[in-house]
């Protein structure tokens, strides 16, 4: 059998890591109804168990959320493959911003899809952990930062997308002045328990908000950590 060099199977035995186990998650998704297939196919390539704590290793292709430590969790794959759908909905953006890098994974998974992916982290440590998993994926095209994602990327301003994966109480007004002309927002908001995906389209100086369903993600602070 040949195995790519993003596949470690001696490591975890069992194939609990091989390209057959990532396509049995692919397959779920497509039964929860996700059809994009671009974003099938990305997630298909992804070693989503390089972006969890080797104990948990063997759980990496069930479509769920796992802890990544420091109270925070890599996203439940289903969530992350509908956000992702959502985003490219209108074509592929040059480039996108997401605050929230956590795992890393979110962000592995677009670099697959969109040339630059600009992640954004306030816990360094976590960072730290996904720019490892992104060099050991062989991700070349995302560019990090330790700092409040609230405040955005000025510098790279303005996106055509952007994708908040932490939830606030209230839009982030940067956030939204940072997003192109023509481009979308999509973010969680709310508290805990009472959460809705939103999405935010631009036209000129005019929001309109499309709420897509109920979800579940971990507050989004300010400040850095
Ligand atoms: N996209 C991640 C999800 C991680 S959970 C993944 O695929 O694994 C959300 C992350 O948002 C956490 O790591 C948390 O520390 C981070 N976060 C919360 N508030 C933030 C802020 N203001 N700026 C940047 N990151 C933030």
């Amino acid at each position: 059998m040949r195995t790519s060099s993003l596949e470690y199977p001696s490591i975890h035995g069992q194939g609990m890591t091989s390209q057959r186990t990532r396509d049995k998650l692919v397959l779920r998704l497509r039964e929860k109804g996700i059809t994009d297939e671009r974003v099938l196919e990305a997630i298909g390539k992804v070693p989503r168990h390089l972006f969890v704590d080797e104990a948990l290793a063997s759980r990496a292709y069930e479509d769920t959320a796992l802890p990544i430590g420091l109270g925070q969790t890599i996203s439940q794959p289903y969530i992350v493959a509908l956000m992702t759908a959502q985003l490219l909905r209108n074509g592929i953006p040059e480039k996108v911003l997401e605050v929230g890098t956590g795992s890393g994974y979110q962000a592995a998974v677009l670099s697959h899809l969109v040339p630059q992916v600009f992640s954004v982290e306030r816990i360094d440590k976590l960072l730290r952990q996904a720019r490892r998993c992104f060099h050991r994926a062989g991700l070349r095209n995302i560019y990090t930062r330790h700092a409040d994602g609230r405040l955005g990327w000025p510098s790279q301003a303005p996106f055509p997308a952007i994708i908040l994966t932490a939830a606030g109480t209230q839009l982030e007004e940067l956030l939204l002045e940072q997003l192109a002309d023509g481009g979308s927002l999509i973010a969680p908001l709310g508290t805990a328990g009472a959460q809705r995906l939103v999405e935010y389209t631009r036209s000129g100086d005019v929001f309109e908000r499309k709420d897509l369903c109920d979800v579940s993600f971990v507050p989004l602070l300010s400040g850095l950590d």
